[in-house]
């Protein structure tokens, strides 16, 4: 599933290839993805200038000049192809968006569960998420205040948008064997300065991680890329000690008993 640092990276790409290009067409090729950007929105995003692209957590949002907000979810396969509108298309191409400039933005995705939504001009309201975790606004005071009251472990605290936006489970799991704090942690018991330890460990792992394709990254096997993550039974790199797999609401988590307090 693409996680935050590869859809950081694809909303870069994204700028790179049609920021400042008009909308000629858009189409829905997959009906599963025509339930969301129906004939109507489609129409509807044609002619209007892309004017600014972010990402907020794992989603992307393509503001138009018009002020209507094209929302993009990549969900578990989805990524963006660039070609020109003389050439012809991608495999799996689920959405297409042609630039007057002569760019095709195609939405290729496997397994077509990606989701492109239009919200009119004023329509579009974020939802409620925490501090993205590579700005400022991502501080150990704020950590601390959100964590207060929470009594439950660490990881699916990590893991909840309220608290910090878009880590997911890899990342949380990674990030807590870097900070050396144990996922069953009761959150509002980590110290100042263990939450300074854990802030700093999100970031790295997140500026850290591998971007590009996900799923396209058959030459580097996951067992390289991870320190814990999917690893149960192989030999810490910190201690020497095996890690371990427990799971916590319903997500697998991996950490080393030794080494991770
Ligand atoms: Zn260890």
């Amino acid at each position: 599933m693409p996680e935050l640092p590869e859809v950081e990276f694809a909303a870069q790409r994204l700028r790179e290839a049609v920021l400042g290009h008009t909308l000629a067409n858009a189409e829905a090729l997959h009906p599963s993805q025509r339930r969301h950007f129906p004939p109507q929105a489609q129409r509807a995003v044609a002619g209007q200038v892309i004017a600014r692209i972010e990402r907020r957590a794992k989603v992307q949002l393509v503001h138009l000049g018009n002020g209507a907000v094209l929302e993009i979810h990549f969900r578990m396969t989805g990524d963006w192809e660039f070609t020109a509108v003389a050439d012809s298309p991608p495999r799996l191409e689920r959405v297409r968006f042609e630039t007057a400039q002569g760019t095709r933005v195609s939405l290729v995705d496997g397994r077509a569960l990606s989701v492109v939504r239009l919200h009119a001009p004023g329509a579009y309201v974020p939802l409620p998420a925490g501090p993205e975790p590579l700005t400022d606004a991502f501080s150990v005071e704020g950590l601390r205040a959100a964590l207060g009251r929470r009594r439950g472990p660490i990881k699916p605290v990590v893991l909840d948008q309220q608290v910090v936006a878009g880590v997911g489970n890899i990342y949380a799991s990674e990030a807590l064997w870097e900070a050396r704090i144990h996922p069953a942690t009761p959150a509002n018991t980590l110290s100042r300065e263990r939450l300074a330890r854990l802030r700093d460990a999100i970031r790295h792992v997140l500026e850290t991680a591998p971007t590009g394709r996900y799923y396209a990254r058959d030459d580097v096997s996951e067992r390289e890329i991870w320190r814990v993550y999917g690893k149960e039974g192989d030999a810490c790199r910190r201690c020497g000690s095996r890690i371990a797999r427990l799971t916590q609401a319903g997500r697998s988590t991996y950490y080393c008993r030794r080494c991770q307090r």
